[in-house]
């Protein structure tokens, strides 16, 4: 015996229900949980979705057997209809439509009106006395078949319909005449003819089995593949298909079809909401052929009737089963109706899509209704969508010109004038209190001043890892990198995209959540953490065990992110300090020294400024840790590689031109992420991170004298041999010696290191011997294990993706199977030197909602992430808490 491959609905003995999706489809099984719980659904049948891959296993061909088991079905449909299947009195028709596991709207086919011919039509007018609903089924339905089933172009037939409407001077398609729609079907065959080489079949059983062999293939066209690699849903789920008895929307005045949602899915109000359009059949709704009617009363415009006021027995019956489909399913519904001659049925059912805003209050709300539990809210909403709702957003009602799209990089709206050059930015809106936009071919270091002026950044080139997408994140910055049509020119100061030129000066808006870039001002509105979202913040901490912390540089980020709920820093970077104000010209002396002497001097000016700043950040964190990473980048960045800039340079510090190009050149290194930096520069210059230290634990001993709590940890970055971390611990040891018999006050303070090179995970055991805490920096982590460099995967990522190489950017999401396994081998090594040795990580990773509920599984103390991000990482691991409990 074979499988069973066919299921029943809708009648006494529904054979799916909602837990059967994955087999059914979300169509399919929820219109047999209806059929269950007593709501009106059409009955039909479903061809299962494991049937689809045996489709394709057998070369596109239905199979005898696979024919048997529906024609068996189909029998039941004629009994439980009380009609025949290619009957010509009294057609039964159907309407054969796909519906996957997960649903992907738009990005299948179905057809309606199945089961008519020349002969049919004839019989379906007279039993049902409306030859105009007759024909206008006939004219639909050759379409679609034509369209879905045989390939040939939707286009040569809306022609005809226009022409025809043309002809009589008609302005909507109900206008049509049953004489016009006579003609139309005449026409219909003959293209059909033309294309197919074939006359229009005939045979229902034939229009059928093409039809199911349609809906197959579909699961494999372009549309669908591309929106399921977008979406990261597997290729080889397979759809259902499912068979359906008509019903007509179409039959005259009282009769009609709509959508509706059981709430608003945009705001979240629990408040019934949807469209609907008499007489019509279900597709005229989405094609936008004409302007839908609401449901509720109070959202008639003028000159509009709702269904309210229309049909209000309808309407009644709708709001109960509004309200039965959210007690049924715990969760918001977006459902599909039809009214065929004053009798209401149900043609879908799905839990909605919606916005940030709205599943946040419904999570809330229905946790205060008692629809669900305190567990059931927390797990419901979406980590990775919390960031759009702590970003000024794009006013969804906004009109909007496209210019070009990038990568979201970055999050937030932007408006702002266009500027080509960081200094420039930094003028205009530092000076003339400017809104400006910084569009780059890419950023570097440089540029940071200019960045944190802007409202928001715009790059040509890089990803998602790129220099300027994690600055900006970092920064909470709206940020479109890698937006690669756009041709830009220095030279002129404008750029061109699209066939359309923007100068410098010009107004654009970034949307750094969509990645789209577009013309003039666009308007924003301001989110705000209160209401139910608070509440839920609430609720997370009762579930919530991994530690978070975030990443900053800067007293006012620290701030920020404590107020978003962070335990402490995990990651603050000293370079981004080094550009500020003057001290870039200091530390460029340091660089341009030729003697240990030389070095000390210079380093001598920046130390209070660093100092400084530790001393503000430390005040920021009163009693919560403070994670200090020492110099990490290559020297050269520091340099610049413009002519024009060099000559600047050299007139502020009073060297020849010549002296700093040497410089550069010295310094200039083949792979610099491979090159001189990280603790490589501790070790030649130990000076530095001599300086850096005192710095870090003068402000530590200022803090604490002030009556404030200073939690510091000093981190060594990029080590890869014991050795290196035990030399530069004996330093930093000893400038904290130095500094404590100087102030006559003491602080408690960590030495720890980032592991981030392969080798250390692997010797993880030695390194923790002096190592007192480690952070793992999956950023270079990931770089060094894949070996690819952050800054250039942006040229085949994609690529990578499509193919099936990678499944994610894995920048963005943690390796786990390779990068994952070295944290998790670094960590168990670690520990076993040091059992209770606090650890965490602090790459980008931090926030994204996947890898915190790895690193909590795994057992890491806490991540790091930037400011933005860390009610994201919160709720990831509650909700990682919440899955390990159950
Ligand atoms: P999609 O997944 O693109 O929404 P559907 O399979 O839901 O495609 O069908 C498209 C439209 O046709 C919907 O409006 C649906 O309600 C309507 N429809 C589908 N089957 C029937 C039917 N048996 N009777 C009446 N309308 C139907
Ligand atoms: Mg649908
Ligand atoms: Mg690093």
């Amino acid at each position: 015996m074979s499988r069973k491959r066919v299921f029943f609905f809708g009648d006494e003995n529904t054979e799916g229900k909602t837990e059967m999706k994955e087999q059914l489809g979300g169509k399919g099984a929820n219109l047999a949980e209806m059929a269950n719980i007593g709501i009106p659904v059409p009955p039909g049948f479903t061809i299962d979705a494991p049937t689809c891959i045996e489709y394709f296993d057998k070369g596109e061909k239905l199979w005898d057997d696979l024919r048997d088991e529906i024609r068996k079905h189909l029998e039941r449909l004629e009994k439980t209809m009380g009609k025949k299947f290619g009957d010509n009195e009294d057609p039964l028709l159907v309407s054969v439509r796909s519906g996957a596991k997960i649903s992907m709207p738009g990005m299948m086919d179905t057809i309606l009106n199945l089961g008519l011919n020349d002969d049919a039509v004839e019989g379906f007018a007279k039993v049902t006395d409306n030859k105009r609903l007759a024909w206008d089924s006939y004219r639909r339905f050759i379409q679609m078949f034509s369209d879905v089933a045989m390939g040939i172009e939707a286009d040569k037939f809306e022609e005809k319909i226009e022409e025809m409407k043309q002809k009589k001077n008609y302005e909507n398609d109900t206008d049509l005449t049953v004489d016009d729609l006579k003609e139309l079907v005449k026409q219909f065959k003959e293209i059909y003819k033309e294309e197919k080489g074939e006359p229009f079949p005939q045979d229902p059983k034939e229009q059928l089995w093409d039809s199911i062999e349609a809906v197959f293939s579909s699961w494999n066209n372009n549309r669908a593949i591309t929106y399921r690699n977008l979406n990261n849903i597997p290729h080889d789920l397979g759809t259902a298909v499912n068979v359906q008895a008509m019903v007509f929307g179409n039959t005259g005045e009282n009769s009609g079809t709509g959508v509706a949602f059981t709430r608003d899915p945009s705001t979240g109000k629990n408040k019934f909401y949807g469209e609907f359009l008499p007489n019509a059949q279900g597709e005229d709704v989405v094609a936008g052929i004409r302007t839908p009617q609401p449901l509720n009363k109070d959202e008639e415009k003028e000159g509009q009737t709702s269904l309210e006021v229309y049909m209000p027995e309808i309407y009644k019956q709708l709001r109960k089963i509004q309200k039965k489909l959210e007690n049924h399913y715990t969760d918001m519904q977006d459902f599909e109706f039809t009214i065929q001659d004053g009798e209401l049925y149900l043609l879908q059912t799905r839990t909605g899509k919606r916005t940030a805003k709205a599943a946040v209050k419904m999570a809330v709300d229905m946790k205060e209704e008692g629809l669900i539990d305190k567990k059931t809210a927390v797990k419901r909403v979406d980590p990775d969508k919390l960031e759009t709702l702590l970003h000024p957003m794009i006013d969804p009602k906004a009109e909007k010109e496209v210019l070009t799209e990038g990568l979201p990089a970055s999050p937030g709206a932007a408006v702002g004038k266009v500027v080509f050059d960081s200094e420039e930015a930094y003028l205009k809106a530092e000076e003339e209190g400017e809104k400006v936009i910084l569009v780059r071919l890419e950023t570097s270091p440089e540029d940071i001043k200019g960045m944190a002026a802007a409202e928001g950044i715009l790059t040509v080139r890089g990803g998602m890892t790129s220099h300027a997408a994690v600055v900006a994140r970092g920064m909470g910055k709206c940020c479109v990198a890698g937006a690669g049509e756009i041709n830009l020119d220095y030279e002129t100061q404008e750029f061109e995209v699209d066939g359309k030129t923007i100068k410098k000066g010009d107004f654009i808006t970034l949307d750094g959540s969509s990645g789209e870039v577009m013309k003039g001002k666009v308007p924003t509105i301001e989110p705000k953490i209160k209401g139910e979202f608070e509440k839920l913040m609430e609720w997370v901490e009762e579930y919530r065990e991994l530690g978070v912390r975030t990443n900053a540089d800067t007293a006012h980020d620290a701030e920020l992110a404590r107020n978003f709920g962070a335990e402490g820093i995990g990651l603050c970077r000293t370079e981004h300090m080094f550009f500020e104000g003057e001290r870039i010209q200091a530390v460029r002396e340091m660089i341009l020294s030729n003697t240990e002497e030389e070095r000390r001097k210079a380093l001598k000016k920046i130390e209070p400024m660093q100092k400084d700043d530790f001393v503000e950040i430390f005040k920021a964190m009163d009693g919560l840790p403070v994670t200090v990473r020492l110099l990490d980048p290559p020297l050269h960045e520091f340099l610049p590689m413009e002519e024009e800039q060099q000559k600047e340079i050299a007139k502020d510090l009073d060297v020849d031109v010549e002296e700093i190009k040497d410089k550069v050149e010295a310094l200039s290194e083949i792979n610099p992420m491979l090159g001189h930096r990280g603790v490589r520069l501790g070790i030649t210059y130990p000076e530095i991170y001599e300086m850096q230290a005192r710095a870090i634990i003068r402000a530590a001993c200022e803090v604490k004298d002030e009556g404030l709590d200073v939690i510091p940890e000093i981190m060594i970055p990029l080590v890869g041999t014991p050795e290196e971390l035990d030399q530069m611990k004996v330093v930093v040891d000893d400038a904290a010696q130095k500094v404590f018999d100087q102030t006559k006050t003491k602080v408690d303070y960590k030495v720890g290191t980032m592991i981030e090179v392969p080798r250390a995970t692997v010797v993880a055991d030695e390194i923790a011997k002096t190592a007192e805490f480690f952070s793992f920096g999956t950023n270079d982590l990931t770089q060094m294990t894949y070996g690819f460099s952050r800054d250039d995967i942006g040229k085949f990522v994609n690529i990578y993706q499509k193919k099936n190489i990678l499944e994610n950017d894995p920048f963005q999401v943690l390796d786990q199977k390779g990068v994952g396994e070295l944290v998790k081998m670094g960590l168990e090594r670690g520990r076993k030197t040091k059992k209770d040795l606090k650890v965490g990580i602090c790459g980008e990773h931090g926030g994204e909602p996947s890898s915190v509920k790895f690193c909590y599984n795994i057992g890491l103390d806490y991540v790091s992430c930037s400011p933005y991000r860390v009610p994201i990482a919160r709720l990831s691991a509650a909700q990682a808490a919440i899955e390990k409990s159950e």
